[in-house]
């Protein structure tokens, strides 16, 4: 493969938010494109003017964005095969239609609504296999002239109907399809504007691109793909069409397996890095064993050769562990800079975050996903009186027995009171010492203190979080608890 020549596209159409599915081909776009040094495209495949939805290009570059899988042309940036957009290169369609009509491999059909309508219904009953019944296929030139007169019409492609065309795939090999069985598609609308057939061949010539990688849902439009590089005397680009992604039920993946748009993993707290490594997995892979790549090994490693044909299997929890690898491979600044939104959005207002880097490494083995910070942070930004219940703070050492943890709770009040010096050793040594002293078991003692000072049975290691919080917020918490202590639960 010649380096400088990969030239990949990803053809999204802009009827929706980016889902995982069809956001992993980017992903294989990109990395061919990046290991030969080769270009990623990004076009807009907009033709389907009734399904556009606004707003969802700008989605779907945000996504990309979010990803860090940057592109060498695109409609925002432009490029020397400008527009990149469908919608801004109608005539580039018209004129491959045209050229096709004057060759007589395409031809105008004016057969109306209704009548398509009925040539189903009848090929139902008759359970023919559906299709377009070439019916305008043979008229003469007076007959198109004075059919014209009422409307455009449609063009339509003349399918050759003998013979069989062929794919090359580079992951299948030849896969042949019978063009008796590919009825005459339409090229382009009434409405002017090209079908995705008609517009992805065109502008993947235009746009000079190497390697079309597409779900396989798309290899049955292959032969008609191929049959219009046939006919407009073109050379195919290698076509790579990758298995879908399955749900563990072997459906076809979709919202009930836990797949959802890009927009929506990020908001989950998926970190891009793990989300792109994971899908990196869904039908490619570097060798038996390697599942935890960074962008760059990814890029090294990527080849066509990879990409598998056994279905690629989404698994939520796998996702989840693998998130939960990149979060503890963060360094604990760039953590908590990451959590810094929803700990910002639970506390109300904007928070210092220096203070919890102490801790965070013992936090960033405890949370798969970001949001979770919030569990093992809010408390130390907490003004006011901490939620909390006299039974949990009790626990199961003093259960029933709020007189008793009262009495636990003014002895580490004492302690804490005097301890010479703040640090997570020396409040560990002390408390300790302290539950020795009182002959009872160091959990029972020290689940009061965790409830009154975080509120919250499970929380970040004690001793680091009495550290960070400090001498005055850890008594005045205390104090507090053991004022709800002397008086029962409300
Ligand atoms: N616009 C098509 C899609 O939505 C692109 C298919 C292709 O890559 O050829 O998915």
């Amino acid at each position: 493969m010649s380096d400088s020549a990969v030239r990949v596209r990803y053809g999204p159409s802009p009827t929706g938010e980016p889902h995982i599915g069809n956001i992993r081909t980017a992903l294989f776009d990109w990395l061919l494109a990046r290991r030969h040094g080769g270009q990623f495209i990004v076009r807009i495949e907009d033709t389907d003017q009734a399904r556009r939805v606004e707003g969802a290009e700008e989605g779907i570059l945000e996504a990309l964005r979010w990803l860090g899988l940057d592109w060498d042309e695109g409609p925002d940036i432009g490029g020397p095969h400008a527009p990149y957009r469908q919608s801004e290169r109608l005539p580039l369609y018209r004129e491959a239609a045209e050229r096709l009509v004057a060759a007589g491999k395409a031809y105008r059909c004016f057969c109306s609504p209704d009548r398509l309508d009925a040539v189903r219904k009848a090929q139902q009953q008759q359970k023919l296999a559906p299709g377009y019944d070439r019916h305008c296929r043979n008229l003469t030139p007076e007959q198109v002239d004075a059919a014209a007169a009422d409307g455009p019409g449609v063009v339509r492609f003349a399918m050759p109907r003998e013979g069989t065309t062929v794919v090359e795939d580079a992951l299948r090999g030849a896969v042949e399809f019978r063009n008796e069985l590919l009825d005459d598609h339409v090229l382009l609308k009434r409405d002017g504007f090209p079908t995705y057939h008609l517009a992805s061949v065109v502008d993947d010539r235009e746009m000079r691109i190497s390697h079309v990688i597409r779900g396989e849902e798309w290899l049955p439009s292959a032969p008609r793909h191929v049959a219009q590089y046939e006919a407009l005397g073109w050379a195919p680009p290698i076509w790579v069409h990758v298995p879908i992604i399955r749900g563990a039920d072997k459906g076809k993946l979709s919202k009930r397996h836990g797949a959802t748009s890009v927009r929506a993993y990020a908001e989950q707290g998926f970190l891009p890095e793990a989300l792109l490594n994971f899908m990196a997995l869904l039908g490619w892979s570097k060798d038996e064993s390697t599942t935890i790549m960074s962008r760059a090994e990814m890029v090294e490693a990527f080849s066509i050769e990879g990409l598998g044909l056994a279905s690629a299997m989404f698994d939520l929890e796998r996702l989840s562990e693998m998130n939960a690898r990149y979060i503890r491979a963060l360094s604990p600044a760039n953590f908590l800079e990451r959590g810094r939104p929803w700990l910002e959005a639970a506390v109300g207002r904007e928070v210092d975050l220096g203070r919890l880097l102490p801790l965070a490494p013992s936090i960033q083995e405890r949370v798969k996903l970001l949001p979770e910070l919030v569990d093992y942070a809010d408390f130390f930004y907490a003004e006011g009186a901490l939620e909390y219940s006299n039974e949990e703070l009790m626990g199961r050492g003093y259960r029933g027995k709020p007189w008793a943890a009262l009495e636990a709770l003014e002895a580490a009040l004492r302690l804490l009171r005097g301890l010479e010096g703040w640090d997570a050793a020396g409040l560990e040594a002390g408390l300790r010492g302290l539950a020795e002293e009182r002959g009872e078991k160091p959990g029972a003692l020290f689940t009061p203190v965790r409830v009154a000072v975080t509120g919250k049975r499970i929380a970040p290691p004690l001793f680091e979080t009495l550290e960070v919080l400090g001498r005055e917020a850890t008594v005045g918490r205390l104090n507090a608890a053991a004022e709800r202590l002397a008086r029962p639960d409300d």
